[in-house]
């Protein structure tokens, strides 16, 4: 199995069946060498310097349904907010505060967020952290919204594919979502000059190894700037929240594959890692991550945001530290 991994490494990618190969009969011989492999391409390619976003997630409105998404519209239970300017503005400071200039606004597919609306506050954005990066994760908006904010300043855009596959995307998406428009949608922000990106959570429902293929080859076919994959948790009041959780190590596995087939990509360490594996959101970096992704250190709004939660509807995750993080990953010889 350490040919594939050396293969991959050269080449950039597999064929299917190799592929199929690699992720199926994962080992810990075959996991340790293609983290080696993952690293060593890191520092080649980024002189192990880490990047650090802060994660604001401004609204958890969102006008879908998918069945895997506790922000999902039929979900009652949600305490629905929205942040207005001054909000994004005040999370932004704290994140400056501590050192951290790329911001990432996220949200469910709010259609309050209009393209006037969001004109504004990335205007004022840009006025009070001017030397800051803004990526968008606020959906599917349409061309003319993403122009705008790129005029404006936005840096890069990260739109979730889901699932590559269109059957398992009918068995998870509603019916006013497809692939293929996603797909479109991806493109569109790559012409238009974003760093964009995209992502997927290994262990979805109804996910086999061929979906996950399918998943990586999208990335890479995009050629991916930003790559966001997480371990999917059952979230409660969805359809799927009896189901199982992804699983961490896996996750971590194809984090490294994707390092060797995306050398320049910014590889994101998701706190949704430290939900399945201790210290998984860490040991990202292990795998070949450069992006550590933080959060406000608030737990009310955490846990509004359903980001992190589990069955038994308790948040996981205490506040982010981050000397505490940026400690761990010091040792491990990455720096900002
Ligand atoms: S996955 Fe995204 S689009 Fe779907 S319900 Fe959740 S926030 Fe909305």
């Amino acid at each position: 199995m350490t040919e594939l991994v050396d293969q991959l490494a050269v080449s950039g990618n597999l064929a299917g069946d190799a592929f199929g190969e690699l992720l199926r009969y994962r080992n810990a011989e075959t996991m340790e060498y293609l983290f080696e492999q993952a690293r060593a391409t890191r520092r080649q390619v980024k002189k192990d310097v880490l990047q650090i976003w802060g994660r604001v997630p401004i609204s958890n409105y969102c006008k879908n349904n998918c069945k895997m998404c506790g922000l999902r519209r039929e979900n009652q239970f949600v305490k629905r907010y929205r942040m207005d300017t001054q909000g994004i503005i005040e999370c932004c400071q704290y994140f400056a505060g501590n050192g951290v200039q790329t911001f990432l606004l996220e949200s469910g597919e709010d259609v309050f967020f209009t393209e006037a609306y969001m004109s504004e506050v990335l205007t004022e954005l840009r006025k009070h952290f001017p030397k800051s990066k803004i990526i968008l994760s606020l959906g599917e908006k349409n061309r003319d919204f993403y122009l705008k904010m790129k005029k404006i300043g936005a840096y890069g855009a990260l739109l979730h594919h889901g699932t590559a596959n269109s059957m398992h995307f009918k068995k998870i998406f509603p019916a006013n979502m497809s692939p293929l428009l996603k797909k479109q949608r991806l493109w569109q922000l790559k012409e238009l000059g974003y760093h964009a990106g995209s992502g997927f959570l290994v262990g979805m429902p109804y996910q086999t190894i061929e979906h996950v293929l399918e998943d990586v080859w999208l990335l890479k076919e995009f050629e991916a700037s930003i790559v966001e994959v997480g371990a999917y948790i059952p979230t409660p009041r969805t359809p799927l929240e009896n189901q199982r959780s992804g699983n961490g190590e896996m996750t971590l596995y194809i984090l490294a594959a994707l390092r060797l087939m995306l050398p320049d990509a910014m590889i994101l360490a998701s706190p949704t890692l430290d939900c399945v594996l201790k210290d998984g959101r860490v040991r990202c970096f292990d795998a070949g991550a450069d992006v550590l992704l933080m959060d406000l250190p608030d737990e009310e709004l955490l846990n509004r945001y359903g980001a992190y939660q589990r069955k038994n509807g308790r948040l996981y995750l205490p506040g982010d530290n981050i000397e505490k993080l940026t400690g761990q990953l010091k040792e491990r010889g990455l720096f900002q």
